[in-house]
């Protein structure tokens, strides 16, 4: 019996979702796909260095699928890397963390809610009070 899988919560969709050698044609390349939410988790484990009961808790599931998101998506990538292949970045199971504010002055972008669950009052980056609600929660199957 298969058992529903569980949402995984993303802070941030990648910007970019292809990467491939360069002078190569992509007709002529494999692709090695990560997921989404896979991409995150070693954005949180080895680009922030965040333990994995960090990326657990931040992610909400279970350290041991943190282990085995990170494993699979090392082994695609050192996959995609060791044979030239092409790496794509996409689907999963996830879903963007809440609603994000957008300054009106400076355009720069922040989460509805605070980790301490209050929405900021300000632009964290030029101290405007000019925010704007910004919908990007999503859920992807
Ligand atoms: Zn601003």
């Amino acid at each position: 019996m298969a058992r529903p899988k569980k949402c995984r919560w993303v802070k941030m969709e990648p910007g970019a979702t292809f990467f491939k050698p360069q002078g190569v044609p992509l007709a002529g390349l494999e692709q090695a796909v990560i997921t989404v939410d896979e991409m995150e988790a070693m954005r949180l484990s080895d680009y922030l260095g965040l333990s994995q009961e960090e990326v657990a808790k931040q992610m909400q599931v279970s350290r041991p699928t943190v282990t085995r998101m990170l494993a699979r998506a090392h082994r695609t990538v050192a996959d995609a890397l060791a044979h030239g292949k092409a790496i794509r970045i996409e689907g999963g199971d996830y879903r963007l963390v809440g609603q994000f504010l957008e300054c009106r002055f400076c355009g720069h972008r922040e989460a509805a809610l605070t980790a301490e669950g209050a929405a900021p009052q300000t632009c964290s980056k030029c101290h405007s009070q000019n925010f704007g609600q910004l919908f990007l929660d999503k859920t992807h199957k």
